[in-house]
Protein backbone atom coordinates (compact mmCIF):
# COMPACT_ATOMS: atom_id res chain seq x y z
CA UNK A 1 0.00 0.00 0.00
CA UNK A 2 1.03 3.52 -0.59
CA UNK A 3 1.49 6.24 1.96
CA UNK A 4 -1.18 8.56 0.96
CA UNK A 5 -3.42 5.59 1.09
CA UNK A 6 -2.10 3.84 4.02
CA UNK A 7 -2.40 7.49 5.95
CA UNK A 8 -6.38 7.89 4.54
CA UNK A 9 -7.35 4.24 5.74
CA UNK A 10 -5.85 4.68 9.01
CA UNK A 11 -7.90 7.94 9.26
CA UNK A 12 -10.81 6.44 8.53
CA UNK A 13 -10.66 4.06 11.92
CA UNK A 14 -8.92 6.66 14.22
CA UNK A 15 -10.66 9.40 16.39
CA UNK A 16 -9.09 12.77 15.00
CA UNK A 17 -7.65 13.56 18.11
CA UNK A 18 -3.99 14.72 16.48
CA UNK A 19 -2.95 16.02 13.36
CA UNK A 20 -0.29 13.37 12.55
CA UNK A 21 2.80 14.46 10.44
CA UNK A 22 2.62 12.29 6.99
CA UNK A 23 5.39 9.64 7.81
CA UNK A 24 5.37 6.29 8.89
CA UNK A 25 7.91 5.18 10.90
CA UNK A 26 8.80 1.80 10.73
CA UNK A 27 12.37 1.13 12.65
CA UNK A 28 14.78 3.23 15.19
CA UNK A 29 18.37 2.69 15.75
CA UNK A 30 20.12 4.82 17.88
CA UNK A 31 19.33 8.70 17.76
CA UNK A 32 17.93 7.69 14.01
CA UNK A 33 14.41 7.05 13.13
CA UNK A 34 13.82 5.17 9.33
CA UNK A 35 10.64 5.20 8.00
CA UNK A 36 8.92 2.68 5.54
CA UNK A 37 10.61 4.26 2.94
CA UNK A 38 14.12 3.70 4.44
CA UNK A 39 14.53 7.80 4.75
CA UNK A 40 16.20 8.28 7.91
CA UNK A 41 15.24 11.50 10.43
CA UNK A 42 17.94 12.35 13.29
CA UNK A 43 15.55 12.45 16.47
CA UNK A 44 15.22 15.47 18.20
CA UNK A 45 11.52 14.78 20.04
CA UNK A 46 12.50 11.10 21.07
CA UNK A 47 9.19 10.29 20.94
CA UNK A 48 8.35 13.46 23.70
CA UNK A 49 11.36 12.58 25.99
CA UNK A 50 10.38 9.22 26.39
CA UNK A 51 13.58 7.29 23.99
CA UNK A 52 16.00 8.48 26.85
CA UNK A 53 18.52 6.27 25.49
CA UNK A 54 17.61 6.38 22.03
CA UNK A 55 16.67 3.51 19.98
CA UNK A 56 17.18 -0.75 19.67
CA UNK A 57 19.67 -0.43 22.42
CA UNK A 58 20.14 -4.12 22.83
CA UNK A 59 21.22 -4.13 26.90
CA UNK A 60 17.57 -3.41 27.35
CA UNK A 61 15.61 -4.73 24.51
CA UNK A 62 17.56 -8.26 25.79
CA UNK A 63 15.74 -8.01 28.80
CA UNK A 64 12.66 -7.03 27.47
CA UNK A 65 12.24 -10.32 25.31
CA UNK A 66 13.72 -12.22 28.60
CA UNK A 67 10.67 -10.96 30.65
CA UNK A 68 8.16 -11.73 28.27
CA UNK A 69 9.91 -15.46 27.97
CA UNK A 70 8.99 -15.43 32.06
CA UNK A 71 6.03 -13.65 33.06
CA UNK A 72 3.83 -10.19 31.57
CA UNK A 73 1.24 -9.98 34.03
CA UNK A 74 0.25 -10.50 37.48
CA UNK A 75 -2.30 -8.15 38.58
CA UNK A 76 -1.26 -6.46 42.30
CA UNK A 77 -2.35 -9.00 44.23
CA UNK A 78 0.98 -10.73 44.22
CA UNK A 79 4.30 -9.66 44.12
CA UNK A 80 7.05 -10.76 41.45
CA UNK A 81 10.47 -10.05 40.79
CA UNK A 82 10.75 -6.70 39.17
CA UNK A 83 8.38 -5.17 41.74
CA UNK A 84 11.63 -4.95 44.11
CA UNK A 85 13.87 -4.20 41.15
CA UNK A 86 11.67 -0.83 40.13
CA UNK A 87 10.70 0.12 43.30
CA UNK A 88 14.11 0.45 45.46
CA UNK A 89 15.52 2.04 41.87
CA UNK A 90 13.13 5.10 41.47
CA UNK A 91 13.19 5.56 45.15
CA UNK A 92 17.28 5.77 45.54
CA UNK A 93 17.69 7.53 42.14
CA UNK A 94 14.35 10.09 43.36
CA UNK A 95 15.34 10.44 46.98
CA UNK A 96 11.30 9.61 47.82
CA UNK A 97 10.43 6.91 50.05
CA UNK A 98 7.48 4.90 48.53
CA UNK A 99 6.29 5.02 44.54
CA UNK A 100 3.01 3.29 43.20
CA UNK A 101 3.29 2.46 39.74
CA UNK A 102 0.87 3.45 36.78
CA UNK A 103 0.10 3.39 33.31
CA UNK A 104 0.67 6.93 32.12
CA UNK A 105 1.82 10.24 33.06
CA UNK A 106 -2.10 11.62 33.51
CA UNK A 107 -2.54 8.90 35.84
CA UNK A 108 0.69 9.44 38.11
CA UNK A 109 -1.21 12.70 38.43
CA UNK A 110 -4.62 11.39 39.29
CA UNK A 111 -2.75 9.58 42.17
CA UNK A 112 -0.55 12.42 43.31
CA UNK A 113 -4.00 14.29 43.53
CA UNK A 114 -6.24 11.60 45.36
CA UNK A 115 -3.09 11.35 48.04
CA UNK A 116 -3.13 15.06 48.68
CA UNK A 117 -6.37 15.09 49.26
CA UNK A 118 -6.84 12.02 51.62
CA UNK A 119 -3.30 13.77 53.91
CA UNK A 120 -5.41 16.31 54.30
CA UNK A 121 -8.51 14.67 55.15
CA UNK A 122 -6.72 12.78 57.49
CA UNK A 123 -5.17 15.58 58.91
CA UNK A 124 -7.89 18.47 59.14
CA UNK A 125 -11.36 16.58 57.76
CA UNK A 126 -13.57 17.38 54.92
CA UNK A 127 -13.07 20.62 53.25
CA UNK A 128 -9.32 20.90 52.48
CA UNK A 129 -9.57 19.39 48.92
CA UNK A 130 -8.33 23.17 47.11
CA UNK A 131 -5.56 22.61 44.73
CA UNK A 132 -3.26 25.60 43.51
CA UNK A 133 -1.65 24.66 39.64
CA UNK A 134 -0.03 27.04 37.69
CA UNK A 135 -1.07 28.96 34.38
CA UNK A 136 0.64 27.42 31.19
CA UNK A 137 0.92 23.95 33.07
CA UNK A 138 0.51 20.60 31.41
CA UNK A 139 -0.31 17.45 33.51
CA UNK A 140 -2.13 15.45 31.11
CA UNK A 141 -5.58 14.83 29.77
CA UNK A 142 -7.38 12.62 32.31
CA UNK A 143 -10.13 14.35 33.93
CA UNK A 144 -8.18 15.32 37.33
CA UNK A 145 -4.93 16.17 35.22
CA UNK A 146 -6.80 18.74 32.89
CA UNK A 147 -8.38 20.36 36.40
CA UNK A 148 -5.22 21.21 37.04
CA UNK A 149 -3.67 21.99 33.61
CA UNK A 150 -3.41 25.75 33.09
CA UNK A 151 -4.28 26.24 29.10
CA UNK A 152 -8.05 27.07 29.07
CA UNK A 153 -8.83 25.79 25.68
CA UNK A 154 -7.57 22.03 27.20
CA UNK A 155 -10.11 22.04 29.59
CA UNK A 156 -13.25 24.15 28.82
CA UNK A 157 -15.03 21.87 26.37
CA UNK A 158 -14.86 19.47 29.38
CA UNK A 159 -16.44 21.70 32.32
CA UNK A 160 -17.85 20.86 34.95
CA UNK A 161 -14.39 19.45 35.91
CA UNK A 162 -12.53 18.35 39.00
CA UNK A 163 -13.82 20.98 41.82
CA UNK A 164 -11.21 23.53 43.56
CA UNK A 165 -8.29 23.70 41.42
CA UNK A 166 -7.34 27.18 41.25
CA UNK A 167 -4.17 29.60 38.88
CA UNK A 168 -1.34 31.11 39.72
CA UNK A 169 0.93 32.21 37.47
CA UNK A 170 4.36 30.33 36.99
CA UNK A 171 7.09 32.14 38.64
CA UNK A 172 4.99 34.33 40.47
CA UNK A 173 4.99 33.44 44.14
CA UNK A 174 2.67 36.24 45.32
CA UNK A 175 -0.01 34.75 43.10
CA UNK A 176 0.45 31.58 44.50
CA UNK A 177 0.37 33.16 47.81
CA UNK A 178 -2.95 34.98 47.09
CA UNK A 179 -4.62 31.77 46.19
CA UNK A 180 -3.73 30.09 49.73
CA UNK A 181 -6.92 29.62 51.89
CA UNK A 182 -8.41 27.53 54.47
CA UNK A 183 -9.26 24.81 52.07
CA UNK A 184 -6.11 24.64 50.05
CA UNK A 185 -3.91 21.44 50.50
CA UNK A 186 -1.73 21.03 47.78
CA UNK A 187 -0.11 22.91 45.34
CA UNK A 188 1.51 21.40 41.74
CA UNK A 189 4.06 22.51 39.32
CA UNK A 190 6.39 21.38 37.01
CA UNK A 191 10.23 22.58 37.65
CA UNK A 192 10.56 23.25 33.55
CA UNK A 193 7.09 23.54 32.05
CA UNK A 194 7.26 21.59 28.97
CA UNK A 195 4.27 21.95 26.67
CA UNK A 196 3.51 25.54 28.20
CA UNK A 197 6.88 26.71 26.38
CA UNK A 198 10.04 25.42 28.08
CA UNK A 199 9.99 27.64 30.70
CA UNK A 200 12.30 26.89 34.39
CA UNK A 201 10.96 27.84 37.28
CA UNK A 202 13.45 30.19 38.93
CA UNK A 203 15.28 29.22 41.93
CA UNK A 204 13.56 31.72 43.81
CA UNK A 205 9.99 30.25 42.99
CA UNK A 206 10.96 27.08 43.87
CA UNK A 207 12.39 27.63 47.26
CA UNK A 208 9.19 30.03 47.96
CA UNK A 209 7.13 27.41 47.11
CA UNK A 210 8.50 24.84 49.41
CA UNK A 211 8.41 27.50 51.66
CA UNK A 212 4.66 28.71 51.54
CA UNK A 213 3.87 24.92 51.77
CA UNK A 214 5.95 24.27 54.95
CA UNK A 215 4.76 27.69 56.44
CA UNK A 216 0.71 27.19 55.39
CA UNK A 217 0.93 22.85 56.08
CA UNK A 218 0.59 22.09 52.29
CA UNK A 219 1.88 19.39 50.18
CA UNK A 220 4.26 20.49 47.04
CA UNK A 221 3.52 17.96 44.25
CA UNK A 222 6.54 18.15 41.88
CA UNK A 223 5.43 17.01 37.94
CA UNK A 224 8.90 15.72 36.79
CA UNK A 225 7.66 13.60 33.92
CA UNK A 226 8.91 15.23 30.77
CA UNK A 227 11.85 16.98 32.93
CA UNK A 228 12.85 14.64 34.92
CA UNK A 229 15.25 11.42 35.12
CA UNK A 230 18.83 13.23 33.84
CA UNK A 231 17.04 15.19 30.89
CA UNK A 232 17.71 19.09 32.66
CA UNK A 233 21.61 17.43 33.74
CA UNK A 234 20.27 15.72 37.46
CA UNK A 235 18.54 12.45 38.01
CA UNK A 236 15.51 15.46 39.21
CA UNK A 237 15.22 18.90 38.27
CA UNK A 238 14.16 19.45 41.37
CA UNK A 239 17.90 18.90 43.37
CA UNK A 240 18.97 21.56 41.12
CA UNK A 241 16.69 23.89 43.27
CA UNK A 242 17.40 22.20 46.69
CA UNK A 243 14.37 21.61 47.35
CA UNK A 244 12.42 18.14 47.73
CA UNK A 245 8.71 17.78 47.26
CA UNK A 246 6.07 15.93 49.07
CA UNK A 247 4.74 13.89 45.90
CA UNK A 248 6.45 13.71 42.86
CA UNK A 249 5.16 12.20 39.38
CA UNK A 250 7.72 10.85 36.67
CA UNK A 251 7.16 9.16 33.67
CA UNK A 252 8.03 9.54 30.09
CA UNK A 253 11.88 8.32 29.85
CA UNK A 254 11.55 5.95 32.85
CA UNK A 255 10.36 3.01 30.89
CA UNK A 256 12.85 3.39 27.67
CA UNK A 257 9.58 3.40 25.40
CA UNK A 258 7.10 1.49 27.54
CA UNK A 259 3.83 3.01 28.89
CA UNK A 260 4.24 3.46 32.56
CA UNK A 261 4.32 6.64 35.55
CA UNK A 262 4.59 6.75 38.93
CA UNK A 263 3.82 8.63 42.37
CA UNK A 264 6.35 9.08 44.75
CA UNK A 265 6.02 10.29 48.23
CA UNK A 266 8.13 10.86 51.21
CA UNK A 267 7.40 8.20 54.52
CA UNK A 268 5.17 11.50 55.87
CA UNK A 269 3.03 11.26 53.58
CA UNK A 270 2.30 7.69 52.62
CA UNK A 271 1.92 7.42 56.56
CA UNK A 272 -1.22 9.56 56.67
CA UNK A 273 -2.62 9.39 53.26
CA UNK A 274 -3.57 6.30 51.02
CA UNK A 275 -4.28 3.31 52.58
CA UNK A 276 -5.48 -0.61 51.56
CA UNK A 277 -8.82 0.12 49.14
CA UNK A 278 -7.93 4.25 48.64
CA UNK A 279 -6.11 3.21 44.88
CA UNK A 280 -5.11 0.98 42.74
CA UNK A 281 -4.73 -0.44 38.76
CA UNK A 282 -4.55 -3.47 36.83
CA UNK A 283 -1.65 -3.22 35.13
CA UNK A 284 0.11 -0.48 37.19
CA UNK A 285 3.59 -1.42 37.43
CA UNK A 286 3.38 -5.19 35.87
CA UNK A 287 6.19 -7.88 35.58
CA UNK A 288 6.79 -6.36 31.86
CA UNK A 289 6.62 -2.89 32.44
CA UNK A 290 8.68 -3.29 35.50
CA UNK A 291 11.43 -5.22 34.25
CA UNK A 292 11.61 -2.12 31.31
CA UNK A 293 11.95 0.16 34.12
CA UNK A 294 14.41 -1.30 36.35
CA UNK A 295 16.50 -1.83 33.11
CA UNK A 296 16.08 1.88 31.97
CA UNK A 297 17.36 3.04 35.09
CA UNK A 298 19.98 0.51 35.22
CA UNK A 299 21.09 2.49 31.53
CA UNK A 300 20.21 6.29 32.53
CA UNK A 301 22.50 5.57 35.85
CA UNK A 302 25.43 3.47 34.78
CA UNK A 303 26.03 5.71 31.58
CA UNK A 304 26.14 8.79 33.33
CA UNK A 305 23.89 10.31 30.80
CA UNK A 306 23.49 13.23 33.69
CA UNK A 307 26.77 14.01 33.42
CA UNK A 308 26.70 13.97 29.79
CA UNK A 309 23.42 16.16 29.04
CA UNK A 310 25.22 18.63 32.03
CA UNK A 311 28.59 18.17 29.38
CA UNK A 312 26.82 18.90 26.59
CA UNK A 313 24.12 21.60 27.18
CA UNK A 314 26.87 24.40 27.14
CA UNK A 315 27.67 23.19 23.47
CA UNK A 316 23.65 22.89 23.10
CA UNK A 317 23.13 26.35 23.68
CA UNK A 318 25.49 27.76 21.53
CA UNK A 319 24.13 26.02 18.75
CA UNK A 320 20.67 27.87 19.73
CA UNK A 321 22.64 31.40 20.33
CA UNK A 322 23.94 31.16 16.77
CA UNK A 323 20.55 30.30 15.12
CA UNK A 324 18.82 33.08 17.23
CA UNK A 325 22.11 35.89 16.37
CA UNK A 326 21.67 34.67 12.39
CA UNK A 327 17.71 35.20 12.22
CA UNK A 328 15.84 38.20 12.66
CA UNK A 329 12.42 36.05 12.93
CA UNK A 330 14.29 33.55 15.86
CA UNK A 331 13.71 35.63 19.35
CA UNK A 332 15.73 33.54 21.78
CA UNK A 333 15.72 30.26 23.42
CA UNK A 334 14.81 28.73 26.86
CA UNK A 335 15.43 25.72 28.87
CA UNK A 336 17.12 23.87 31.17
CA UNK A 337 19.57 20.47 30.07
CA UNK A 338 18.22 18.82 26.67
CA UNK A 339 14.86 20.26 27.12
CA UNK A 340 15.40 23.34 25.31
CA UNK A 341 12.63 26.01 23.72
CA UNK A 342 13.80 28.17 20.75
CA UNK A 343 11.31 31.44 20.11
CA UNK A 344 9.67 31.65 16.33
CA UNK A 345 8.30 35.23 15.54
CA UNK A 346 4.48 34.60 14.99
CA UNK A 347 4.31 35.36 11.47
CA UNK A 348 5.92 31.92 10.87
CA UNK A 349 3.97 29.61 12.57
CA UNK A 350 5.85 27.33 13.91
CA UNK A 351 4.09 24.09 12.37
CA UNK A 352 5.25 24.51 9.10
CA UNK A 353 8.72 24.64 10.15
CA UNK A 354 8.49 21.51 11.84
CA UNK A 355 7.06 20.50 8.31
CA UNK A 356 9.97 21.35 6.39
CA UNK A 357 12.21 19.95 8.78
CA UNK A 358 10.59 16.51 8.65
CA UNK A 359 11.17 16.77 4.91
CA UNK A 360 15.01 17.19 5.56
CA UNK A 361 15.39 14.63 7.77
CA UNK A 362 15.00 16.46 11.00
CA UNK A 363 12.35 15.14 13.87
CA UNK A 364 11.26 18.00 16.35
CA UNK A 365 8.31 19.07 18.19
CA UNK A 366 6.69 22.46 18.81
CA UNK A 367 5.33 24.03 22.59
CA UNK A 368 2.46 26.39 23.49
CA UNK A 369 3.85 30.07 22.47
CA UNK A 370 5.44 29.47 18.71
CA UNK A 371 8.59 27.60 20.08
CA UNK A 372 10.59 24.91 18.65
CA UNK A 373 10.77 22.20 21.21
CA UNK A 374 13.85 20.13 21.26
CA UNK A 375 13.90 16.64 23.50
CA UNK A 376 16.38 14.60 21.93
CA UNK A 377 17.58 12.04 23.43
CA UNK A 378 19.97 12.11 26.00
CA UNK A 379 22.95 10.20 24.34
CA UNK A 380 22.71 12.64 21.55
CA UNK A 381 26.65 13.14 20.78
CA UNK A 382 28.12 16.52 19.55
CA UNK A 383 28.12 15.21 16.18
CA UNK A 384 24.24 14.83 16.30
CA UNK A 385 23.94 19.09 17.39
CA UNK A 386 26.11 19.99 14.38
CA UNK A 387 23.74 17.64 12.19
CA UNK A 388 20.77 18.94 13.61
CA UNK A 389 22.47 22.69 13.35
CA UNK A 390 23.15 22.11 9.59
CA UNK A 391 19.44 20.51 8.81
CA UNK A 392 17.64 23.24 10.54
CA UNK A 393 20.02 25.61 9.31
CA UNK A 394 18.87 24.76 5.77
CA UNK A 395 15.51 24.97 6.79
CA UNK A 396 15.32 28.47 8.89
CA UNK A 397 17.07 29.49 5.19
CA UNK A 398 14.17 28.92 3.40
CA UNK A 399 12.02 31.11 5.81
CA UNK A 400 14.61 33.99 5.28
C1 LIG B 1 3.42 14.28 29.16
C2 LIG B 1 3.14 14.93 30.45
C3 LIG B 1 2.08 14.52 31.27
C4 LIG B 1 1.08 13.48 30.85
O1 LIG B 1 1.64 12.23 30.61
P1 LIG B 1 0.85 11.15 29.72
O2 LIG B 1 1.71 9.93 29.78
O3 LIG B 1 0.70 11.72 28.35
O4 LIG B 1 -0.47 10.95 30.37
C5 LIG B 1 1.94 15.13 32.50
N1 LIG B 1 2.80 16.09 32.92
C6 LIG B 1 3.82 16.50 32.15
C7 LIG B 1 4.74 17.55 32.67
C8 LIG B 1 4.02 15.96 30.89
O5 LIG B 1 5.02 16.40 30.11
Amino acid sequence: MNKTDFIKKADEHLIHVYNRFPVIFERGEGVYLYDTDGKKYLDFGSGIGVMAFGYNDKEYTDTLKAQIDKILHTSNLFYHEPLLDAAEKICKISGMDKVFFTNSGAEAIEGALKTAKKYAYKKHGKGNYEIIAMNHSFHGRTVGAVSVTGTEHYREPFYPLMDGAEFATFNDLDSVAKQIDKNTCAIITETVQGEGGVTPATKEFMQGLRKLCDDNGLLLIIDEIQCGLGRTGSNYAFEQYRIKPDILTTAKALGGGVPVGAFLVTNEVAENSLEPGDHGSTYGGNPFVLAAVSKSLDIIQNRHLSDHVKELTPYFEGILDKLTEKYPFVHGHRGLGFMQGLIIDESIPVGQILNKALNNGLVLLSAEGNLIRFLPPLVMEKSGFDEMERKLTEVLDSFS
